[in-house]
């Protein structure tokens, strides 16, 4: 727990990445890379095919098992979709919904995002809700305000006690896979509009439930700072999530965050 009571979250989206063969190999890799102890809750957002191997290779190391999309929908003429109920039944416990390149790539609106939410949430799996700006909307000002519409839309009609388990990742596009992180004061504030935005919502009680990470080329140099603000409560890591000794640096970093919030 971090001194606001949130359990950190390092997740790891592995994207169209990887083969279900490299999935033990990486396991091990990460576990003699892994610190002893620590104090955060880890998953793997693997493509479906990968999901079983990612449950056997990360049973031993307490991995949690995440997805990457999941349908709106529960059952029914949806050729290529994946339910939330088939996920659960594989072992399926996070899953990712609005990733910008799912919003950009693949139509998907804040209304889908929040039906995604929605049933992810009435089969037990955390959603980890992506909203974030685009270059152009930065440098228009409008970061507060379409975050905060992405966060009203995508918490439409979800209950208090049901928003308290979700997890929201703050990605700004500029900053994904392009090396350009977002500056610590740049994550934090928006990271802090997201609860405020939550507590107006909800109430400061819920706000300070939920877990806000940041996402966008955070990777071992960088997380121990963005880890240290006070309204991150963990990170969404793509390319560095690839690699077992950096994913693991990403890891440990969450430590010095708690330490520093307890002194
Ligand atoms: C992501 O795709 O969610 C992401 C944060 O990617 P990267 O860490 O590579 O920027």
């Amino acid at each position: 727990m971090n001194i606001r009571g949130r359990k950190p979250i390092i997740a790891g989206n592995w994207k169209l990445n990887k083969l279900a063969a490299e999935v033990a190999p990486f396991a091990a890799e990460l576990r003699s890379a892994l610190p002893a102890e620590r104090g955060c809750d880890v998953v793997i957002c693997a493509p479906f095919p990968l999901i079983p191997a990612v449950r056997e290779s990360g049973a031993a190391l307490n991995l949690g098992v995440g997805a990457q999309d999941v349908s709106e929908h529960e059952k029914g003429a949806y050729t290529g979709e994946v339910s939330a109920a088939q996920l659960f039944e594989f072992g399926v416990r996070y899953c990712i919904v609005g990733h910008s390149e799912r919003r950009s790539y693949h139509g998907e609106t804040d209304f889908m995002v929040n039906e995604k939410a929605k049933a992810l949430l009435a089969n037990a799996i955390t959603p980890i809700i992506c909203v974030g700006e685009s270059l152009e909307q930065r440098l228009r000002g409008l970061t507060r305000e379409l975050v905060e519409y992405q966060i009203a839309a995508a918490f439409s009609g979800i209950p208090a006690e049901a928003a308290a388990a979700c997890v929201v990742a703050y990605e700004p596009l500029w900053a994904i896979g392009t090396g350009n992180t977002a500056t610590t004061g740049q994550a934090q504030e928006v990271c802090a509009d997201i609860r405020s935005a939550l507590a107006r919502i909800y109430d400061a009680e819920t706000a300070a439930r939920i877990r806000v990470l940041y996402g966008g080329s955070m990777n071992a140099g960088n997380a121990c700072d963005l880890l240290a603000q006070p309204d991150i409560d963990g990170g969404l890591i793509g390319g560095a999530s690839l690699k077992p000794a950096d994913f693991a640096k990403i890891i440990a970093a969450t430590a010095p965050a708690q330490r520093d919030a307890h002194e």
